[in-house]
Parts: structure tokens; sequence; C-alpha cells
């Protein structure tokens, strides 16, 4: 039995009693001051602010001392909580997650990986509509024929997103299909901003021309994220299934930058655009952009060409080419920070979907002689080392889920969308009902459920790593290699290469 799940036994029966008693004295709305879970924070973190004398009581004796325990345990640096949550520019993202932190923690007790109580990141997909045919596309967009909500239904899609947990939700991203293929996209943006703190697209750059750029950065649109499948057209273009698509996407890039919009090119690797890792890293580096690299996920389109997917070595190449990006950038920061004090260099630069990069980085940086790792899909804080099985590496149904274009809610975009993975519906289901009970999304939150095989007599699988609490594989790949069980292994992780060759390559 590893450390994690022992931990995990002990906070059930002896802290989370506790715990949860305690929380539950300073989770109260005050008809004057409100939220003082929130208000008490930001007393312990030195924020001016004024409270009626029961609020003052509470925060001071019960409050604080409790937040004073927990950020030293968990080694958290205060001056680095108050630069997220009282300096940074979204701070009011941080506040909402941890609040939904705070709630977790009353309602379900603390957990490895732990479990909040609403998502900290829901991805709309907010169409099928789509201008490309992308081969790899997990929504098998395009047709622009199913049903989708209307504005106004949409609408309150926001209206019941601005209050789950009565936190609120911290970050909303509009996915598709092609989000700006609708013609309400800038009007329900504009609405989302609004009542949730940040707000991000994912789009296929093709629609971002200046005029859409400067409309997007008008409606208060945080952060875009284009597609790029290639260095070149040639490459991107045949993926992408029209002709002009990469000279278009980077214009879009070009044209969010130009704005002062913080922007990203998404790439999905697989065996057609691998050989071009290290030129794709450098377009970004070219355009002043962050990357991302997208994992190639059997599902939707991407099922149909499976044989596009990775090898668990070159899905290691490819962890590493990104992870060595960022640990450089992580070196120079340091190295700033040690002669002047503070860095101005920006590190959070590379990511990947991939959850295996959390292990990837740490044992690079270890090679290294440093203490430092990235949390899947975007976690590059200082600090994350500490809290990283916390974290927990894949947060499908658990610090993140999926909205599909007719308000069905799954665990996650790159689940196929069928009776199985819809856990209800955002205007026809109570979504704190369903974050609370639904069986499929305590599944994917519990580690220790993970299942482990015997390969040539070796045992491999997820259950049985010593990352699976900051990394747990991806669960959308689970279920699409071990036909929807989402407890089977990650067959794309180097751990787990004799399963790959047994599967995939049908060796014995
Ligand atoms: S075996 Fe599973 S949990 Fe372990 S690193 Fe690989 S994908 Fe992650
Ligand atoms: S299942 Fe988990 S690791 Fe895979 S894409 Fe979804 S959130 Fe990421």
């Amino acid at each position: 039995m590893q450390m994690d799940s022992v931990e995990n036994a002990l906070l059930s029966v002896a802290v989370n009693p506790l715990l949860k008693g305690l929380i539950s004295r300073f989770d109260v709305e005050c008809p004057k001051d409100g939220s003082l879970l929130l208000n008490s924070l930001k007393d312990f973190l030195g924020e001016p602010i004024s409270l009626c004398p029961t609020c003052q009581h509470i925060s001071r004796n019960i409050a604080k001392p409790f937040y004073e325990v927990g950020s030293r345990l968990l080694k958290a640096d205060k001056d680095f909580m108050r630069n997220q949550f009282v300096k940074d520019k979204y701070g009011g993202a941080w506040f909402k997650g941890f609040g939904l932190m705070m709630k977790g923690i009353e309602k379900y007790g603390i957990r490895i990986p732990f479990v909040p109580a609403g998502p900290f990141e829901v991805v709309w997909n907010f169409t099928y509509k789509c201008n490309l045919k992308c081969k790899h596309c997990y929504e098998d967009a395009g047709s622009g024929k199913l049903p989708e909500l209307s504005t106004d239904e949409a609408k309150q899609v926001v209206d019941i997103l601005s209050k789950i947990a009565g936190v609120g939700l911290p970050a909303l991203s509009f996915s598709g299909g092609e989000p700006l293929a609708r013609k309400d996209f800038f009007e329900v943006a504009a609405y989302a901003k609004k009542h949730i703190p940040y707000v991000s697209i994912a789009s296929n750059g093709t629609l971002l021309t200046k005029d859409n750029a400067k409309r997007v950065k008008d409606v208060g649109v945080d952060y875009v994220e284009i597609s790029i499948d290639g260095a070149s057209s040639a490459v991107h273009d045949e993926f992408r299934g029209i002709p002009g698509a990469f000279e278009k996407a980077v214009k879009g890039v070009k044209n969010c930058v130009e704005e002062g919009i913080d922007t990203c090119i998404a790439t999905v690797l697989h065996k057609d655009n691998f050989a071009e890792t290290e030129k794709i890293l450098q377009l970004a580096k070219d355009l002043g952009v962050r990357f991302m690299h997208f994992n190639y996920i059997p599902t939707g389109r991407a099922k149909i060409h499976v044989e596009l997917d990775l090898t668990p070595d070159e899905r290691l190449y490819v962890l590493q080419a990104i992870g060595k990006e960022i640990i450089s950038l992580y070196l120079q920061a340091k190295e700033e920070e040690l002669k002047t004090g503070k860095s101005s260099i920006k590190v959070d630069r590379f990511f990947s979907t991939c959850p295996q990069y959390a292990s990837v980085t740490k044992e690079l940086s270890q090679q290294i002689g440093q203490k430092f790792m990235v949390e899947a899909h975007y976690a590059a804080k200082k600090g994350v080392e500490n809290v990283a099985n916390f974290l927990g590496g894949c947060g499908a149904g658990r610090l993140y889920c999926a909205i599909e274009p007719n308000g069905d809610i799954k665990p996650c975009v790159f689940f196929p969308t069928n009776d199985n993975t819809v856990l209800g519906n955002m205007l026809k289901d109570s979504f704190e009902r369903l974050w609370d009970n639904d069986p499929l999304l305590w599944q994917l939150r519990v580690r220790e459920n993970l299942e482990t095989y015997i390969v040539n007599g070796k045992e491999v699988g997820c259950g049985n790593c010593p990352d699976k609490y900051i990394c747990g594989g991806c669960r959308a790949r689970a279920y699409g290699y071990f036909n929807g069980n989402v407890k089977a292994p990650d067959i794309g992780c180097i751990q787990n290469k004799p399963l790959w060759e047994r599967i995939v390559l049908k060796e014995t």
C-alpha cells in the first residue's frame, strides 16, 4: 500500500470529522458582510477589510489560526498567496478556487487528490459548427445539425455556473466546434465575463481577423488558444482539411498578440507531425506565445484515426522536449531572482495535457538537482511540487468538467458523448447534486480504484504506479482503449509500455 493511500485512510478517520466541523464554523453568510469564508481569507492575508463584531471574532479566533496551520502544513508561502489572491489581476478567480476548495473539504473531507465543491474550470463546447474538417476533432464537429442552446439558454448556463456551490466558477473556456462560428459568441462571452472572473477561448484561429481579435479583447476574453498542427502549411492544412488554414491561423495568433491578449498555440502531436515537434516549439517562441501540447485521445473523429497515436516512447520524447523548455525558463528565473531578488521571466509557457507531464518534469529536474514539477494542463506555479498530489494530475470530473452545445455535462471534453458519460444537463438537472453524487465522477476521483495488470509476469498499470497521485493517467484515453473502463491504465505512458505492446502491437 502506498503512502498516500495510508494518508487517505487516516484522513478519513482521524482528521476529516474535525476539519469539517471547523470549516463549518466560518463557512457562513453574514447578512452584512457576505461570505465569511472568503472574508476571513482576506483578513488572514492582511487585506484591509471591515467586518461586523461577530464575523471579526470568528475570523480572528477560528479561521485565521486554521489558515496559519494549513498553509504551514502545505508549505504554502503566505507572500505567494498574497500575490496571487490579492495583487494578481485574476485574484477573483483564485479566491473562488479557494472557496471551492474549502467547501470541498467541508463536504467531502480532505483527500488525496482533493475534490473541490465545484470545478475550477469548465470547458464549454459552445457549438458543433465548424469551418474546418480536422481529422482528430473530439467533437466530430462540422455538420451543425445537432440541437444547441439558444442565446438565452446559454446565458442561463452562465448564471448557473456563476453560482456553483454558492461560490461561483473561477474559469470558463469556450471551445467547440469553432466558438466564433456561432453568431452570438461575442454576446454570450461578454455576458460570461461579467459573471466569471477568467474567460478564455479555444479556436482554430481562422476567424480571428483583426476585427474579431479586437472584439475578443473588447468583450474581456483573458486568454486565446489557437490550434496549430504543424510548423508549415503543408502539414497543418493536410490535417485540418482546408487549404490556407495555416496562414489564417498564424495571422489569428499575430492579431491576438497585437491586441495584447495572452495567446497560446495548441498542437495535437501524432504520427504525422511528430517530426515537427521542435519546429513547432520554435514557432511558439518566434510568435512570442505560450505552447500547449494536446495529448492524442482516441475519441470523436480521432478514434477512426487511432493509428496516429504516438507510442509511449514517442510521447515521452515529446514530454521531455517540452519539459526541457519550461525547466530552462525556471532556471533562468531562479538565477535572476537570486541576483536581483525578483524575476520578470515568465515560466508558465510550455504545457501538456498529458498528466504524465508531472512525472517527466519531476524527473528531468531531479536529474539536475532541482525540485520543480508542472502539474498537468496548467499549473507551473512555484510551490506546486508541495501540493502536486493534492492537485492530482488528471482533473476530469474533479477540478474540471465539460459542457456540450446542448447543455449536457461530461467529466471531460475528451470523453465520448453517450448515456454512460453524460451526467445530466445544465438546464434540466441540479449541477450541485450531480457534482456531489454522480458515480462516474467518484470513480474518476478515487486513485485507489485504478487497475493493475500482469504482463509477462510483471505488474503494470496506473494502479500500482508511485506517481498515480500526481498523474493518474488520462482517464479519457483509458476509456478509449478499454471500451469505457475509466479505471484502466493509460497505455500511452512509458510505465505501461508492455500493455501498449500487447494491445496495440498485438505482441504477447
Ligand atoms: S502508470 Fe499511470 S499513473 Fe503512473 S505515470 Fe503512467 S499514466 Fe501516470
Ligand atoms: S481525462 Fe484527464 S488527463 Fe485526459 S484530457 Fe481529460 S482531464 Fe486531461
